[in-house]
């Protein structure tokens, strides 16, 4: 067996997090090294998907729950309005395989992406 990602040990509860909304499929913590005032992962519990790419064609039912999550948080964290993310891939910097999306608020200009 693969050894547990970080994210499945923060379902697990082995390691802390702030956890800011959990259901029976998807949990959302606060990004440990936040790139804008409001930083917050959204994660499927399973592991079973490295990447978005993976997870669209194999549970897109899961996908569309994160992004209505990543809505909910935005809504009573920030203003609103957010950006998401998925880094696909190492040379993307995608660091922790195991799918997840990157909810950015508050502060972000067009011009950027990070
Ligand atoms: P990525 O680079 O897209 O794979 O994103 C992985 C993200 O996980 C990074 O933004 C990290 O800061 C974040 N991260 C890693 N470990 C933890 C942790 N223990 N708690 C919260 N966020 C974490």
């Amino acid at each position: 067996m693969a050894e547990p990602t970080v994210f499945e040990r923060i379902v697990a509860r082995e390691i802390p997090a702030e956890i800011v909304l959990e259901t029976d499929t998807i949990i959302a913590f606060v990004d440990i090294a936040p790139k804008a005032p409001m930083h917050v992962l959204v994660v499927p519990k399973t592991a079973r998907y490295r990447d978005v790419v993976e997870l669209a064609a194999g549970d897109p039912a899961l996908l569309a729950e994160m992004v209505q999550a990543a809505q909910a948080i935005a809504r009573e964290r920030a203003a609103g309005d957010f950006r998401l993310v998925f880094n696909t891939g190492e040379l993307a910097g995608q660091t922790v395989f195991h799918a997840h999306a990157h909810v950015l608020a508050g502060s972000l200009g067009e011009d950027s992406l990070a």
